[in-house]
């Protein structure tokens, strides 16, 4: 290979970027390089693109992305920040104490019916129990129909 050739040192110097030449064949490349200044501008633009992967667009994107994704982190724990926002405002709103007795309200109707649905013998005694206000009389009859209707 002719140190002063530049059709014959060319097809080598991406291999050469690349570390991938012999060392003898790198030498040479090297000297031309260094005496050539069209080859050593070719050199320079395999450096400028770096890598194989560095010449596609791809790469960019991703971390194009990436950055987006950590400026739009803030917005993706936005739930959180409203929840807090809304104790806040709970605690700071004229209708805050309202409300929260008020969603107590519901959840001690919430914990009752679970109670009532879930205990057949409450059921059967309250069942009796407004039998014997409603039918006097008949609420030996009542109680006895209600327990055959539960089962
Ligand atoms: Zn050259």
């Amino acid at each position: 290979m002719s140190t002063n050739d530049c059709k014959t040192v060319q097809p080598y110097l991406s291999a050469y970027h690349d570390g991938e030449l012999a060392a003898g064949q790198a030498a040479t490349v090297a000297k031309h390089v260094e005496s050539c200044e069209s080859c050593a501008a070719e050199l320079s633009s395999f450096t400028s693109l770096g890598s194989d992967f560095a010449q596609t667009p791809i790469p960019a994107k991703p971390s194009d992305l990436w950055q987006r994704i950590e400026r739009e982190l803030p917005t993706t724990v936005e739930p959180v920040t409203l929840s807090r926002r809304f104790s806040v405002w709970i605690r700071e709103s004229p209708y805050g104490a309202g409300l929260v007795s008020m969603a107590a309200s519901i959840l001690l109707l919430l914990g009752f019916g679970l109670w009532y649905g879930g205990d057949q013998g409450s059921v059967n005694k309250t069942a009796g129990g407004m039998a014997m206000h409603s039918h006097d009389g008949e609420e030996a009859m009542s109680a006895d129909h209600m327990v055959e209707f539960a089962g």
